[in-house]
């Protein structure tokens, strides 16, 4: 490797068996009672922190090498830390059993051209992540690592969902072709729907974006979005791990994104880490019923308030919403209420940023009418919603064909939480997937949803389905539809629609 390099990992070891540090991170394990990543990345930071001001600049210069070797040993030690090689040949197709959302993340859509896990469902966040970058994505496929090779072409129809892992030169030239039309189609199909959105009938609808990355702002304008419904900031901090993002990187962030959005709002949701998204739950833990979201943020109150300043100080710039997830009870969004309220008077911010909830709970649905009064919005998550509900792992290709968000228990919960904002006048929105489905989007007119979020790439889409629905028949069928069967009748009922 040659000598220069060679020193540079000799130091790195010599770094990673440093008793010094690892006693430190033993001790903070044994007192805070955390996990090795957290206790990791909070000693590393310490060290850091007291070499960066040194002096000499020799010495400073260690403190970037005891950042590396953090990240590195993070990276070993959480589950799904970063496996992916760093930099991806241009061009690649990414096959792998799944994706953890710390990989998502740092995915660069530059490089990488589709992507195919045998693990997933269509609204786990691999998932979204590739629609968000526009990517072509298949999940869910048994024993696709064994079938494929790095040196055989394949071809990902996402449009499909299907891989074919040894096409014929015909099949592969049909596929390049159909790759060109398509994307002639979406042209003129966002071409089409630049304006704003309404239903055949004329209703208003408001169509936003999700995004999960600053990285993606440019989506914003290309697709013709009434600003963003919900900005998924887990994905700024899961960037960064095993570091938090610093209040100023994320006030930075925050601001770009109003910038971008102007004169249209920026809805951010606070971190909803644990859960599906990592950070590394123990073996034998079920992440989407541990400390997630809300609850992950209370419990640990220095990211949280690190978070809300960040907000509290970016909002000066424009309408910036703050949106909480996974909340369960009244309490969790009173701590939330207080910490906000405390953040903003800590930078002398005069009135805080609205503060919405997230509806993606069962428990948070059926309290609407108490919550209401509350906060000043909805966004019902249905990802979660109907994950929860039913009882069925979104991300789990063995019981995918359970996942209904059409269900119409769900449907009766979206009801319940509109009407309870409804009488209140806080405005209701969907930004969960079921807003860019065909059939979903009418069933949501229906109830009377006139605010989504969806994937930027679907924009155009939604905003072309919507034209062709009638609010006042869609009304009619919802009504039917919270008394089908199930939400194979739903779908039905809605076909006859449009
Ligand atoms: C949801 O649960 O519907 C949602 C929008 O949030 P996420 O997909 O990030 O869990
Ligand atoms: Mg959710």
């Amino acid at each position: 490797m040659g000598s220069e390099l060679a020193a540079i990992l000799e130091a790195h070891a010599m770094i990673a068996s440093d008793e010094t540090l690892l006693a430190a991170i033993l001790e903070r394990m044994r007192r805070d009672r955390v996990n090795p990543e957290w206790a990791l990345a909070a000693v590393a930071g310490e060290f850091e922190q007291k070499l960066a001001a040194s002096d000499s600049a020799a010495v400073r210069e260690r403190a970037a090498d005891i950042s590396h070797v953090a990240r590195e040993i993070a990276r070993h030690l959480s589950g799904g830390g970063g496996s992916l090689p760093r930099e991806l040949p241009r061009g690649s197709i990414l096959v792998a059993d799944e994706l953890s959302p710390v990989d998502a993340a740092r995915l660069d859509p530059r490089r990488v051209r589709a992507l195919a896990l045998e693990r997933g469902g269509p609204t786990s966040h691999a998932s979204i992540i590739a629609r968000s970058f526009g990517l072509p994505a298949v999940v869910g496929i048994p024993s696709l690592c064994e079938a494929v090779s790095p040196e055989r072409p394949i071809i990902v129809d996402g449009e499909r969902g299907v891989v074919d892992t040894g096409p014929s030169k015909e099949r592969l030239r049909k596929a390049l072709l159909r790759v060109r039309e398509s994307r002639e189609r979406n042209r003129r199909l966002r071409a089409r729907t630049a304006g704003a959105a309404s239903t055949k009938d004329g209703a208003r609808v408001v169509v936003r974006a999700n995004l999960e990355l600053p990285e993606e702002i440019g989506a914003l304008e290309r697709c013709h979005a009434e600003g963003i419904g919900l900005f998924r900031s887990e994905f700024l901090y899961l960037k960064a791990a095993p570091a938090s993002p610093s209040v100023e990187e994320q006030r930075e962030a925050y601001e770009r994104l109003l910038e971008a959005a102007a004169p249209h709002p920026v809805t951010v949701r606070t971190y909803d880490l644990g859960g599906e998204k990592g950070i590394g739950p123990a073996p034998g833990e079920n992440p989407a019923l541990g400390l997630r979201g809300l609850r992950y943020c209370l419990a640990h109150p220095d990211i949280f308030d690190a978070q809300l300043t960040a907000l509290c100080l970016a909002s000066r710039r424009g309408d910036l919403r703050i949106l909480l997830p996974m909340v369960t009870t009244l309490s969790e969004l009173r701590t939330a209420r207080q910490r906000l309220n405390a953040a903003a008077r800590a930078v002398a911010l005069e009135k805080p940023p609205q503060l919405g909830v997230m509806i993606e709970v069962p428990s948070a649905a059926l309290l609407a009418e108490r919550l209401a009064p509350e906060v000043e919005f909805f966004s019902i998550g249905t990802n979660d919603l109907a994950q929860y509900s039913l009882a069925v792992d979104r991300a789990n290709p063995d019981v995918a064909a359970l996942y209904r968000p059409l269900h119409p228990a769900i449907l009766r919960m979206i009801k319940f939480v509109i009407e309870a904002g409804v009488s209140l006048q806080k405005p209701v929105a969907v930004c969960g997937e079921l807003a860019s489905d065909p059939v979903g989007i009418g069933v949501l007119i229906g109830l009377g949803i006139r605010e989504v979020s969806v994937t930027p790439v679907a924009i155009a889409g939604v905003k072309d389905n919507l034209s062709a629905v009638d609010s006042g028949r869609a009304g009619i069928l919802a009504g039917k539809a919270l008394d089908a069967a199930d939400a194979v009748e739903v779908e039905k009922l809605f076909r006859t629609l449009s």
